[in-house]
């Protein structure tokens, strides 16, 4: 009878872990009726950020870039790109007309953990001496003449309330960053003044938000590109706007009649948003609580700082109501321990035409099981508790796209280049204007079902007649390529 009964108790509780995924994916649909209101929910907020500060959870920030790279400039630049988790320095060379970028090199290097909650003398003394010895090692002997001063481009990839091209203030922290003594300084000036000190003879000439480095490049490569996302460890897009429809900045006059603005969308909220207890919860516990909308906001139900964090959660509450996994699973109550992309980096996804989207390259996802094992120190996790795992990851990254796939046709309504308006809205000649986005970002480039579920999720929402106007590219080392790109726009010696 004792066995009879436990065996009762275990069904049970699979049925209840089952019970809770399936739960889970009810409150994250997202039928195409939602996602079209989420689209129509981004233009209207646009609207409203453009109309006036404060008018929006999207700040809609001017950028002062009226002018984008179109394969004319010439010269050698630098560009220092300082993301969420990763921190570059570039060096750009460029031929000018017809000859485009001659070469590029880039050295990539984690940020130091305990510099994104130091001081900003650190922080900004740290960068300028890895963008020296960088230089140094492009010139060998390298000595500077007092006049030969560098224009960098300064790739920032934190909301920042620009007062120029070339200089501007940091509103917030945001993803793992919180430099308090930061906040409400120039940035630029923050690293002119560190690469004085330093002795490196450099000027920031174009101070940058990564999404807006993206779209320098993709415009670059390709004149019909009209936005940029990114979609790594945190999220963000920007778009070419009118210069009239910026309200909030009237008289503002520009050669091109037109200016990149910054959007700032992780901070983007709706009702119309799938949110579940888990989000609230991490809202609750999450570091830079109040950003990125108090209330769970865009960036995070899609990118990749939170992704991890949501499915851990789900996770977490799976082993607490049963007892699917056999060893007690201490690690799962850690904030932030999972990263999402562990779990695909090592398990490719099915080729077409297979029922689950996942697959180990070893059979029976064994890979999935290291990684538990690995990063949660779960082992001996069975088969049907790993495909369980493995469709949390799958119900969470399907919402994440789908919803960043709202937001980018959200941008092409407020543009009128989603094709429902006809001819004034950027129609020509009948047809729907070709328009490119450009997207970059390690969640994007390096999760596979993403990246397929976000294009499928455009084409659900624009329908067949308009969404092969709509090209989507992915751009690599866009953000910091484009930057030095931007530093040749608006060098001084130009
Ligand atoms: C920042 C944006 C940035 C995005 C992508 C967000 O957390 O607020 O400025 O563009 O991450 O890196
Ligand atoms: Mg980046």
């Amino acid at each position: 009878a004792a066995l009879v009964s436990r065996s009762v108790r275990r069904r049970w509780r699979w049925g209840q872990a089952v019970a809770l995924v399936r739960e889970l994916e009810v409150a994250c649909d997202t039928p195409v009726g939602r996602l079209r209101q989420v689209v129509d929910a981004m233009a209207v907020e646009m609207h409203a950020g453009l109309a006036s500060d404060g008018g929006s959870k999207l700040k809609m920030l001017l950028t002062f870039i009226d002018n984008l790279p179109d394969g004319t400039e010439e010269g050698t630049y630098y560009a220092l790109d300082l993301g969420g988790t990763n921190f570059r320095v570039l060096r750009v060379q460029l031929g000018g007309k017809g000859s485009m970028i001659l070469s590029h090199k880039v050295e990539s290097q984690p940020i130091p953990q305990e510099l994104m909650t130091g001081t900003s003398e650190e922080l900004f003394t740290f960068i300028a001496s890895i963008l020296k010895r960088f230089v140094q090692s492009e010139n060998d002997g390298f000595q500077q003449l007092p006049d030969d001063r560098k224009d960098l481009g300064f790739t920032f990839s934190f909301p920042v309330k620009q007062l120029s091209i070339s200089s501007g203030v940091l509103i917030k922290w945001t993803k793992g960053f919180s430099i308090e003594d930061a906040v409400g300084k120039d940035i630029a000036q923050c690293l002119n003044e560190a690469m004085t000190k330093i002795g490196l003879n450099m000027r920031v000439a174009a101070l940058v938000n990564d999404t807006v480095g993206t779209l320098a490049l993709g415009h670059y490569n390709d004149e019909d590109t009209v936005a940029a996302v990114i979609i790594g460890t945190g999220t963000n897009a920007c778009y070419l706007e009118r210069t009239d429809a910026i309200i909030k900045c009237q008289g503002l006059l520009t050669n091109s009649g037109a200016m990149v603005v910054n959007m700032e969308w992780g901070n983007f909220w709706s009702s119309h948003l799938p949110r579940t207890s888990y989000d609230i919860a991490l809202d609750d516990e999450s570091p830079n609580r109040n950003e990125q909308a108090r209330i769970t906001g865009f960036e995070k139900m899609i990118s990749g700082m939170y992704l991890g964090d949501i499915v851990r959660r789900v996770l977490y509450r799976m082993a607490e109501e049963s007892d699917i996994f056999l060893d007690p699973a201490k690690n799962l109550s850690v904030p932030f321990i999972l990263r999402i992309m562990l779990l695909e980096k090592k398990c490719r996804h099915h080729p077409e035409g297979s029922s689950t989207n996942f697959l180990d390259d070893s059979p029976d996802l064994t890979e999935v099981g290291r990684v538990l094992e690995e990063h949660l120190k779960i082992s001996r996790v069975p088969l049907k508790v790993r495909r369980l795992v493995v469709r949390v990851c799958d119900i969470v990254t399907r919402r994440a796209s789908r919803l960043a796939a709202a937001g980018i046709v959200g941008m092409l309504k407020k543009t009128g280049r989603d094709g429902s308006g006809g001819v004034a809205s950027g129609r020509t000649r009948g047809k729907p204007r070709r328009t490119v986005v450009v997207v970059e970002g390690g969640l994007y480039i390096g999760y596979t079902m993403f990246k397929q579920y976000l294009n499928e999720a455009i084409g659900e929402i624009l329908g067949d007649e308009v969404a092969p106007y709509v090209l989507l590219k992915v751009s690599e080392d866009g953000s910091g390529i484009g930057a030095a790109l931007l530093a040749a726009v608006y060098s001084s010696n130009r």
